[in-house]
């Protein structure tokens, strides 16, 4: 329901949840597939365009229900073809969208939450502190509004999104329910159609969420995982100190195992100068991840104002890059798409209104320190 006008908001309801609004409202089930296909195949949001509904059906649906995506704020197109939305959702703050093609493919890159609560020391979506949940409806109404800008082409026929990764602001663990429906509608034939193996939810390491996702779902797992030992991953990525390594790889096994099939995690690992790019760490993770079927995403750091960290060099990435290939695991480092639109991961900044007040504090504590601190000393300060 939309808080503002009382009507039940479509959008973001799965094919069973679309049944039984009909049903509750005294219709036919079926009804369900030929409303999701005009939201989603054909990105109508305007009842009286289902022109297979009676007019009846069409008045009564404009009574009591809606199809409302978040509002857009900006939308950019980068020279390399990254394209970058603003939206602003019902708390008032605002996410980001990225869409990135390369080769055959095209990756939406979606948001899960205005801010977030976790607050890893190299991101800034982190230092922005949590704002809201986003609902059901402002997950999947960002694809619904990536599918639309490329034309009213049935999602499924010569698609432009092929893939999309929960890689955007925010925990998606941590807004289970209305993440889970929205990965549910992005799979779904009367949906968008994409492929179990190529929606993937990324997470910083919620291990008992990670369980409780293998019993409703089936989606590509990734692990934020940033650092091979607990004392380093304690800094860069807090929630380690309650779900340390050990703990979160015995889940995302788990997950992984329970699949039924060859399935890959996929380790993400943002590389940051000094801080975990030394051929000790590159050791330490290939003794680490030795008995876990995987693939490692090298993600050099993007860098942001005050953020104490560097990037390292393109000799440094290539040394750890090469050591973890020698060591048998497949590797690719991510290029930065989109810079020139700040569509870059890490870089998402939305206007996130801080309910944690956290981005005060921590501009508070930049200022004071800015003069002393050195890019590895910023490393252990959390
Ligand atoms: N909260 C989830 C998903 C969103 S972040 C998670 O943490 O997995 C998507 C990826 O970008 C994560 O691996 C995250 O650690 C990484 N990231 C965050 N800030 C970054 C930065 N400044 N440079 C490079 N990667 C960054
Ligand atoms: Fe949150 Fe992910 Fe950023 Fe960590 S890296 S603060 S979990 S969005």
């Amino acid at each position: 329901m939309t808080e503002a006008t009382g009507k039940t908001n479509l959008l973001g309801l799965t094919q069973p949840e679309m049944e039984q609004f009909f049903e509750r409202i005294g219709e036919k089930r079926f009804r369900a597939g030929q409303v999701m296909k005009w939201i989603h195949h054909f990105g109508v949001d305007d009842f009286d365009a289902m022109s297979n509904l009676g007019k009846a059906l069409r008045d009564k649906l404009k009574g009591c229900a809606e199809v409302r995506g978040p509002e857009i704020v900006s939308q950019d197109i980068s020279t390399d073809g990254t394209r970058k939305w603003v939206v602003r959702v019902a708390s008032g703050s605002c996410v980001e969208t990225v869409y990135i093609p390369q080769g055959g493919r095209g990756t939406l890159c979606v948001s899960s939450q205005a801010g977030c609560a976790l607050d890893c020391s190299f991101c800034s979506t982190g230092k922005q502190g949590f704002n809201s949940d986003l609902t059901a409806a402002e997950v999947i109404g960002q694809v619904w509004i990536a599918n639309k800008s490329f034309g009213t082409v049935p999602a499924k026929i010569d698609r432009a999104i092929t893939n999309v990764v929960m890689m955007g602001m925010g925990e998606p663990l941590l807004n289970f329910d209305n993440v889970v429906a929205a990965m549910t509608i992005m799979m779904d034939d009367l949906g968008y159609g994409i492929s179990k193996r190529k929606v993937t939810l990324s997470t910083s390491g919620v291990a008992p969420m990670i369980d409780k996702l293998g019993q409703v779902i089936d989606v590509s797992l990734a692990l934020s995982l940033h650092a091979p030992n607990d004392a380093l991953r304690n800094k860069l990525v807090p929630i380690n100190r309650k779900y340390p390594l050990a703990v979160v790889l015995d889940a995302c096994k788990r997950y992984i195992g329970g699949l039924g099939e060859k399935r890959f995690l996929t380790i993400e690992y943002t590389l940051l100068k000094d801080v975990n790019d030394q051929p000790e760490h590159a050791a330490e993770m290939i003794a680490l991840l030795a008995d876990v079927p995987c693939k490692v995403n090298l993600i050099p750091f993007n860098p942001f104002p005050h953020s104490g960290y560097e990037r390292p060099s393109n000799n440094a990435i290539r040394r750890f890059q090469d050591l973890l290939h020698k060591a048998g695991h497949n590797v690719t480092v991510r290029t930065t798409r989109g810079e020139d639109i700040d569509a870059a991961c890490g870089q998402l900044v939305g206007q996130v209104l801080d309910r944690t007040r956290r981005s005060e504090r921590y501009i508070a504590v930049r200022e004071l320190s800015a003069e002393t601190e050195t890019p590895r000393s910023a490393a252990n300060r959390t």
